[in-house]
């Protein structure tokens, strides 16, 4: 070889996302379950759209128009009952295409409100689809550059379920981490590293052999972070998701979906969406130590009930009677305990200052003991 060449430009061949994975697994023999998945929905949501009939799944606000402007109407009511405040901003957590955001602040508008828009979103892809709808967003990388000069109005659907969990593995020895290797060129789960037992909670400690705990310190971290910045700066919060109301469970729940259907969560790093149930409970606390007031988490489906789903749709059928059936259908889908009306989950956080909000129960409030 000639030194010419030896010192030409070095040609760095492209290597796919999954290949780059394995090697920084291989290079530290195992990692956790909690970077892993972190890393492929990184790359994942960074690199395409994955909504809709096309992509990957699909959400209630691309379902329906109906979902976005009943979470609009909720937060505008709050607002109207805590006085109408001045400066106001609309706060999106992983605002995907900014279906629900356009329908949210159309609602909004017509009830009088017309907040500044604030949208927490890492993925540059869907960065682009969120400004080609609504320009005059602002975007964060994560809550600590929010304003904080007025109150905030916080939706997040289907957000919390995609952010990474850490798995603890009941194995005869005591609990450990459940970490990922790479055995033949393929990912597998494994147990390792030092043993874990000060983690776990007394009453899970002698679950069976083989139990997994799940936990998510992201989401707690954001769940605290926003239960500050509401005691603090007046608002609330909408958290829809699919998840448990008791936490922290025993069980697995971490999955992956491509092209509408489950595949094994190790197969395609980086090219199926991985989520895990969200523990509501201990979201609720996170933000409630901050805090703000905890309402729910109620079903989807009467949540949107008590918001008047049925006249939205009436009213929406009135209007264009030629898509009657879809509406309908959309309602159903979005509402039934038979599609997402039970399975999903609405949880509100609220300042204490302000009024109490729709859809949730009076005495709903899910106060933790002895606080
Ligand atoms: N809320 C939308 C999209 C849900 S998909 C809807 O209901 O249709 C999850 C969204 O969260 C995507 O916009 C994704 O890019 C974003 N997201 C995932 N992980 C994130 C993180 N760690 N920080 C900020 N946004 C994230």
């Amino acid at each position: 070889m000639s030194s010419d060449k030896k010192s030409s430009p070095q040609q760095v061949p492209l290597i796919d996302f999954a290949t780059r994975l394995k090697r920084s697994i291989e290079a530290q023999g195992v990692l956790p379950i909690a970077y892993f998945m972190a890393a492929a929905n990184a790359h994942y949501y960074g690199t395409r759209d994955p909504l809709g009939a096309e992509g990957d799944f699909i959400t209630a606000p691309e379902i329906s128009q109906m979902f976005g402007e009943l979470c609009g109407l909720w937060l505008a009511d709050l607002w109207d009952r805590a006085g109408r405040p001045a400066t106001v901003h609309y706060v999106e957590l992983g605002p995907g295409r900014g279906t629900l955001a356009v329908d949210a602040l159309r609602a909004m508008a017509r009830a009088g409100l017309e907040p500044q828009i604030h949208f927490i979103e890492t993925s540059p892809t869907l960065r682009k689809a969120q400004g080609a709808m609504l320009p005059d967003a602002h975007w964060h990388d994560d809550l600590s550059t929010l304003p904080n000069d007025g109150p905030l109005l916080v939706v997040a659907n289907e957000f919390f379920d995609a952010l990474p969990v850490r798995q603890l593995v009941h194995s005869q020895h005591g609990w450990f981490e459940r970490m990922v290797t790479v055995r033949h060129g393929l990912i597998l789960p494994v147990v390792d590293g030092p043993p874990l037992n000060g983690l776990i909670p007394d009453h899970l400690k002698d679950a069976p052999i083989g139990s997994i705990i799940e936990t998510s310190p992201a989401s707690v971290a954001i769940a605290g972070a926003l239960g500050e910045r509401l005691a603090a700066q007046g608002g609330a919060a909408l958290i829809v998701d699919y998840g448990y109301d008791h936490g922290p469970a025993i069980g697995d729940t971490l999955q992956a979906v491509r092209g509408h259907g489950y595949v094994n969560p190790f197969d395609t790093p980086g090219d199926a969406d991985l989520t895990a149930h969200v523990d509501f409970a201990t979201l609720g606390v996170a933000a409630h130590v901050r805090g703000v007031h905890v309402h729910g988490p109620v079903g989807q489906g009467d949540w949107l009930n008590a918001m008047g789903i049925e006249l939205r749709a009436d009213s929406l059928i009135k209007r264009s009677p030629a898509r009657q059936a879809e509406i309908e259908a959309a309602r159903q889908r979005l509402t039934s305990p038979m599609a997402m009306g039970t399975l999903f989950r609405a949880m509100a956080m609220v300042a204490p200052s302000w009024p109490t909000p729709v859809g949730f129960a009076e005495n709903d409030e899910n106060q933790p003991e002895n606080s």
